[in-house]
């Protein structure tokens, strides 16, 4: 089926970038959230980026407009039945996601296929959920999507080679390197990455050095464009306390253990960039 209809699931900081990025493709969005809040939050969060591409001269005004034209937000989950491709980017929560894949299951065409922007969790369960394994995949973009080259392609035990293949070439089409990864705990970049960060937190914790010391240090040695606990406010601590706990219940290794301070943080409510409060401030 040709793909016209893209329909995102979550208008939070990936779920608008992975809209604004198919509406600059020239594909018609659906993006849902919760709330109505919700949604126009992530449509001026789309609005914003727009413009800054604008201000810099990469993107004209008429663009910007055309490119806004196409979203379609929405607080009611049931449009979705008039996408021809979802991709599910909400909290990143089993029972959260398995709830709305039976949902969306039940609401969307025989054919279309059912993506995940999930960091961690597995693709299999997901696609457990639905009567459709054969056409549940994972699409896991990078934050922030309209700067992010890598799409991380994840086929679960039943994805049939025709949805890999679609989803292939979707990527591509939104300007995308999609590379593939087998169905295990976090996949291959949250593997590698989450634990770093959560180390690094551990580094706090036990006083080794300020945030900037480890932040600097890290970009300044590994040459790494941002720190690990930037990045951690980057992505959202809940994220990562998220990821962690998959990563540590899916191999039951006490090396994935998640770093108490990062509980701690989740706990206060200092979710990183998104709430304006992390490792660092930030004005909102
Ligand atoms: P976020 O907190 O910014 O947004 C999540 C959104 O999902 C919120 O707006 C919330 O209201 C919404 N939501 C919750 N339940 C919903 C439901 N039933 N229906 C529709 N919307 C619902 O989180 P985020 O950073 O955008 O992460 C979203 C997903 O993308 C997670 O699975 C996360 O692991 C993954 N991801 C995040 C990053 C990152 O750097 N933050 C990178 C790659 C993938």
């Amino acid at each position: 089926m040709a793909i016209k209809t893209i329909g995102v699931v979550g208008a939070g900081q990936m779920g608008g970038g992975i809209a604004q990025v198919a509406a600059g493709s020239g594909f018609e969005v659906i993006m849902s959230d919760i709330k109505d809040e919700f949604v126009e939050r992530g449509k001026s969060a789309i609005a914003k980026s727009l413009d800054r591409f604008v201000k810099k001269g990469k993107l004209t005004q008429e663009s910007r407009d055309e490119t806004m034209g196409r979203i379609t937000g929405t607080s009611d989950l049931s449009m979705m039945k008039n996408a021809d491709f979802v991709v599910e980017a909400a909290t990143e929560n089993e029972g959260l996601k398995l709830g709305i894949f039976k949902q969306l299951d039940g609401l969307c065409g025989g054919d279309v296929i059912l993506a995940s922007n999930t960091s961690s969790i597995s693709i299999t369960r997901i696609a457990g959920a639905t009567g459709r394994p054969r056409q549940v995949i994972g699409m896991h973009f990078m934050n922030p999507v309209p700067m992010m080259k890598l799409v991380e392609v994840i086929r679960g035990l039943e994805t049939s080679d025709e949805t890999y293949e679609t989803v292939e070439k979707l990527a591509k089409d939104l300007g995308k390197t999609p590379v593939v990864a087998n169905d295990f705990p976090g996949f291959i970049s949250n593997r590698i990455l989450m634990p770093m960060i959560n180390e690094a937190i551990y580094t706090l914790f036990e006083g080794v050095g300020t945030p900037e010391a480890i932040d600097e240090i890290m970009k300044l040695g590994m040459n790494h464009p941002m720190g690990p606990l930037t990045l951690a406010d980057l992505i959202g601590l809940d994220t990562c306390l998220a990821i962690m706990n998959v990563l540590y219940d899916g191999f039951g290794d006490p090396k994935y253990r998640p770093c108490p301070l990062l509980k701690k943080y989740v706990d206060a409510g200092f979710l990183g960039r998104k709430v304006g409060r992390g490792f660092y401030a930030y004005e909102s």
